[in-house]
């Protein structure tokens, strides 16, 4: 297939459900698949797999929106340092109304006075600061390997162009030790992954060994609804046969070896550190921090922040939707007292949150 058309083409996304009945029915029993990116939770409601799916095969959600796996206690230390004397916080729109302790926001707090810029990309901030030469410019460094070289590119152009103004705030997420988390949990009983197709492009196939080495199903797919149609039928594929491994549908975007340049760049800037997830908690070498090269961008060891003290909302269940144990219609605050006009969680607020998404597409529907 050449064209964008081919991977939304109706005949054959109704081969590919057939198959995934014929499939589901000589396997006989409950698979449950999850997905662990963004684009795949939203791709997945927009055009109604789930409604698609034989009766016996379960697609769960897990931590594939990196705003919403942004621990709260970050979020806390983002509107410190956006509180700052003489800070111009910079930061991906998705952040601004990610809800802190005491449902404050980047947002809100915008509203209150502070300066805080919405920014298309990284490298937007080098402007900023160049501009901005009596401010300190602090970027919010936010999302998984896809993002990351981004943002180690911005450093390592600020070094060379000598800007001192201008740092990170990194909490950046590593796919590969969160699915080793969630292999770790007997609790969330998976039998498969539907890998992203994002964050592969950079990482590969060999970062998701652990999965098929578990005795689990690991698929790389597209975003389209052939491609999410084809990689269940590889997953349910590998389940029937009892035979493992990693498989790529999505090969026209992922090379096999990812990105080595693009993780050349990250590594050159960033180390792996311990890092705090919503919903999974702390998870070693799960995060991004500075080579002492660059540890003078690093905007933790620039300002002198207080430690916070952080409470997540009240009645909020993102932590259990993170790791599939819910469903977004089992918080009883889903379409009630929370919804995209008034989010009381992360996962309500991003597009790429399950929660968002299940109220845009399945609640609209009616089969929550
Ligand atoms: Fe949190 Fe709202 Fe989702 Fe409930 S519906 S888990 S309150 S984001």
């Amino acid at each position: 297939m050449q064209f964008i058309d081919e991977y939304r083409d109706p005949a054959l996304a109704r081969r590919l459900i057939e198959e995934l009945e014929r499939q589901a029915r000589s396997i006989g029993r409950e698979v449950t698949i999850m997905e662990v990116c963004g684009s795949h939770t939203n791709a997945i409601g927009r055009y109604g797999i789930r409604t698609v799916l034989p009766a016996n095969v379960r697609l769960i959600s897990g931590p594939g929106c990196p705003v919403c796996v942004t621990a709260i206690q970050d979020v806390d230390y983002a509107l410190a340092l956006a509180g700052c004397e003489g800070v111009i916080l910079a930061t991906f729109g998705d952040m601004l109304r990610v809800p802190g302790s005491g449902g404050m926001s980047l947002q809100r707090l915008r509203a209150q006075g502070a300066d805080i810029r919405v920014v298309a990309s990284a490298s937007d901030c080098l402007g900023l600061a160049d501009q901005n030469p009596r401010r300190q410019v602090v970027f919010l460094g936010i999302g998984f390997e896809t993002t990351a070289p981004t943002v180690a590119s911005l450093v390592r152009r600020a070094r060379r162009q000598g800007l001192a103004n201008l740092s990170v705030f990194a909490v950046h997420k590593l796919i590969p030790p969160a699915i080793k988390a969630l292999l770790d949990d007997e609790d969330i009983g998976l039998d498969a992954f539907l890998c992203p197709g994002h964050v592969s492009t950079i990482i590969g196939e060999a970062a998701y060994a652990a999965i098929p080495q578990r005795g689990l199903a690991a698929v790389i797919a597209g975003f389209e609804p052939v491609d999410i149609l084809e990689g269940l039928c590889l997953i349910l594929g590998q389940v029937g046969r009892g035979e493992f491994a990693v498989e790529n549908q999505y090969a026209r975007g992922v090379a096999p070896g990812g990105n080595p340049k693009a993780r050349a760049l990250m590594e050159e800037v960033f180390v792996p550190e311990d890092a705090l997830w919503r919903g999974l908690g702390a998870i070693a070498a799960s995060g991004l921090g500075f080579r002492k090269e660059y540890a003078a961008f690093d905007a933790r060891a620039r300002f002198d922040l207080a430690a916070v003290i952080s409470q997540e909302p009240a009645g909020c269940r993102c932590g259990a939707i993170l790791t599939g144990r819910l469903a977004p219609p089992d918080c009883p605050l889903f379409a009630r007292a929370c919804t995209p006009v008034n989010p009381v969680g992360p996962c309500m607020v991003s597009s790429e949150g399950t929660c968002g998404a299940y109220y845009r597409y399945h609640q609209r529907e009616g089969h929550a």
